[in-house]
């Protein structure tokens, strides 16, 4: 029996990751639906190949291009944040959530609707909106299966286990391309410097959140929700190599951990065929070329991300959105050249510091108070440039 697909966010790196894995294996997959921001030719040309039923560009601006890039075909050519609801929710088994940013929590909440089980790569989506999903996730029975490799690590590493059974978790974190670099170099670094990561290839603004190590934040937040585990009991740990993908102590005084290559397509193909296992043509980990795994304590002074974001998670509330998108906004900001990298971390701590909102108890609140905590960060790059 083939799986039903639908990818949003088809022509990012997760994204292109996921057609590699299902284009080459075309007995189990079928492409329901691909959806894109902008990229309309890269988009046409997905569907066209992989014939999917759906193709959804954000843009609207941009539908009549996409209608000329189908025509001839029979795929459907579709706009807008209803449209890409619409490929959420549609015929699809699975739903690969892999849109950049909170711009992606109204599709992977029409999946949730919807029971869908959803791969989520998008952490922004879990980290804005977190319990907010699991409950609707719990009354639609849809299955929440984490895509990111430190939360897919111990995934595989709790086999179903979970409570008292669970002692802590650890997420292993690269360091990023600053891992031993001076305050001082950190100042002067460029975006392209940020973006460089040292073993994966990634997206523009999960390449700079792994600099800042706001990544490690984030995935602490979404650690908590994704486990059910308390901050208190979830460590972040330096781990250069990324070989050791995460680990899981049990109360025992078990550890186990998930190792692999640093390739995406490793925890992408789990989640794809999650229960089973799909091969896959990945290189293998060669651990005798690999030599020696090194772990070392994180460094919450040079990379304050981290103890914003446990910061964050801990007052709870209106803070893990006003985090996130003050975060969305400043590495922009860096990207653009209108901040320095340090200034990222600084401005999100400004906006922590000057908001104080109730807590959103909708996805509607959810995604006001991510405008207005925009908003607020927007103001704070252009006095800083000012
Ligand atoms: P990317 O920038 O390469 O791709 C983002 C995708 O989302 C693109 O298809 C783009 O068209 C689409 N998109 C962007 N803005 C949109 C909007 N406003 N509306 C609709 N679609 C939009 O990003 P990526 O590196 O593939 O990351 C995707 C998500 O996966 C992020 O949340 C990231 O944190 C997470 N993630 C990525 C990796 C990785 O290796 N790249 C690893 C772990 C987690
Ligand atoms: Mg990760």
């Amino acid at each position: 029996m083939t799986r039903k697909i639908a990818i949003l966010g088809a022509t990012g790196s997760i994204g292109r990751s996921t057609l590699d894995l299902i284009e080459a294996a075309p007995d189990r997959f079928e492409v329901v639906a691909l959806t894109a921001a902008s990229n309309v030719d890269q988009l046409a040309e997905d569907a066209k190949r992989t014939g999917a039923k759906l193709a959804v560009i954000a843009d609207e601006a941009l539908l009549p291009q996409l209608r000329q890039g189908l025509t001839g075909t029979n795929i459907h050519a579709a706009a807008g944040s209803v449209a890409l609801a619409e490929a959420a929710a549609g015929e699809a088994d699975l739903v690969m959530a892999a849109i950049v940013g909170c711009a992606g929590l109204e599709p992977v909440m029409a999946a949730v609707h919807a029971g869908k089980t959803v791969a989520l790569a998008n952490k922004e989506a879990l980290v804005t909106a977190g319990a907010l999903m699991l409950d609707a996730a719990a009354r639609s029975g849809a299955t929440l299966l984490p895509v990111d490799s430190e939360h897919n690590a111990i995934f595989q590493c709790l086999a179903g286990q979970s409570g008292d059974g669970v002692a802590r978790l650890i997420l292993t974190a690269s360091g990023g391309p600053f891992r031993s670099s001076t305050a001082e170099e950190m100042a002067r670094v460029t975006p392209a410097q940020a973006v460089a990561h040292p073993n994966w290839a990634m997206g523009a603004k999960i390449s700079v959140d792994s600099a800042t190590m706001m990544n490690k934040g984030l995935e602490l937040i979404e650690a908590h929700y994704l486990f059910g585990v308390p901050a208190e009991r979830i460590d972040i740990v330096v781990h250069p190599q990324s070989i050791v993908h995460s680990l899981v102590e049990f109360a025992d005084g078990s550890m186990l951990a998930q190792l692999g290559p640093s390739d995406m397509r490793v925890p992408i193909a789990h989640v794809l065929t999650w229960p089973e296992r799909m091969a896959t043509q990945v290189d293998r980990l060669d651990l005798l070329a690999a030599g020696r795994l090194d772990f070392e304590a994180p460094d919450e002074v040079r990379f304050p991300a981290m103890r914003l974001a446990r910061e964050a998670l801990g007052a709870g509330g209106a803070a893990p959105v006003v985090l996130n998108a003050a975060n969305e906004v400043a590495v922009a900001a860096f990207l653009d050249g209108a901040i320095h990298f340090p200034d990222i971390a600084a401005l999100v701590e400004r906006a922590l510091r000057a908001m104080h909102e109730p807590a959103p108890r909708s996805i509607d609140e959810v995604i006001v108070l991510d405008a207005k905590a925009r908003a607020v960060a927007a103001r704070m790059v252009a006095e800083q440039g000012a």
